[in-house]
């Protein structure tokens, strides 16, 4: 396992005002690789998701950006993690989230395409689905958890479908978890011992994508990779025995817009980009469209679908490292 980071934080950036403080933004520091097999723990003084300052009023609680039970029981000892203090708002959010995504992320896809590890995954499963009760539905998260695997005519080859998330898992719920590991990450980036804290970005947070494994090919994750492999990468992180990967890329010379790309369990993908949201759309516009077709649709409930594409193991480098 290794994680690569800026690790001069020693160096500083001076001082922020509070006004900026509570919005702050800020350069990232010099890009550092190191290689970790223990956690990186910060001494933080504001909630890195909020920017809410600590005090008897906001006390902080510990926080791994990485859950350990997010990824396989185990799975997190002796691995790189960040853990820092947060505000118990925004680390009990984040926790519901990853309550719910953790079981649907491990979910052997039903293309036969699995994971390296896959009977360790079904076990995870069974144990925790049988378990877990989802803070979001209310019911055992293996209640419908099952996606719908249809075969139908698209164009004129025909296919297997899949839909593309389990129904109680808005793809809202998984940007909104990915938006939480980012804001760590950032604030990681950019923290400064002698305040205490780090900053985030500015502007907004842009998801582009969620796929499972069946389409970890489709033609916006080509895109994106095409995008963003030449740029510079100031973070990458794989923990957890391959169970978590994570980077973050500039993508302009005088940074104000990041790419992200986030592995979750071997069974999810998620890339966007954060920053400045007009640079973000123009660059939005020129990705590939995504043909659906519509399945369903009694005026209450509309059901698209849309072909997946497979990537070949060796012809997957979305998460190969970059600036060796
Ligand atoms: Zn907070």
């Amino acid at each position: 396992m290794t994680a690569s980071h800026s690790e001069n934080a020693e160096s500083g950036e001076g001082t922020q005002d509070e006004a900026s403080a509570a919005r702050p933004t800020g350069s990232v520091k010099d890009h550092t690789k190191v290689s970790a097999s223990q956690p990186t723990v910060l001494d933080n003084g504001t909630c890195p998701y909020c920017a809410a300052v600590f005090g008897d009023e906001c006390p902080g609680t510990k926080e791994h950006v990485v859950g350990r039970r997010f990824v396989p029981k185990g799975k997190m000892a002796e691995a790189w993690n960040l853990i820092f203090q947060a505000c118990e708002k925004c680390n009990g959010l984040k926790a519901d989230l990853e309550n719910d995504i953790s079981v649907i992320s491990m979910h052997v896809d039903p293309t036969g395409i699995e994971p390296a590890d896959a009977a360790l995954m079904r076990a995870e499963i069974d144990r925790r689905a049988t378990k877990t009760l989802s803070r979001n539905t209310r019911k055992p998260v293996s209640e419908g958890e099952k996606p719908l695997v249809l075969k139908g005519a698209f164009g004129p080859a025909t296919m297997t479908f899949t839909l593309n998330m389990p129904p109680q898992v808005t793809e809202k719920r998984l940007f909104d978890l990915a938006c939480f590991q980012m804001l760590g990450f950032f604030y990681f980036l950019t923290y400064r011992p002698l305040d205490r804290r780090g900053n985030w970005w500015g502007d907004g947070f842009h998801p582009l994508l969620a796929v499972r494994r069946s389409d970890w090919g489709n033609p916006v994750i080509r895109w994106f990779e095409e995008i963003t492999k030449h740029r510079r990468e100031i973070l990458h992180v794989q923990t957890a025995a391959g169970f978590y990967k994570a980077w973050i890329r500039e993508m302009n010379d005088k940074p104000n817009l990041w790419a992200w790309a986030i592995e979750w369990n071997q069974g999810l993908r998620l890339v966007g980009f954060f920053g400045d949201e007009a640079e973000a759309i123009t660059l939005g516009q020129s990705r590939p469209t995504i043909k659906t077709k519509t399945i369903h649709n009694d005026g209450k409930r509309i059901i698209r679908m849309r072909a997946e594409t497979a990537v070949e193991p060796s012809d997957d480098h979305l998460f190969d490292m970059i600036n060796d």
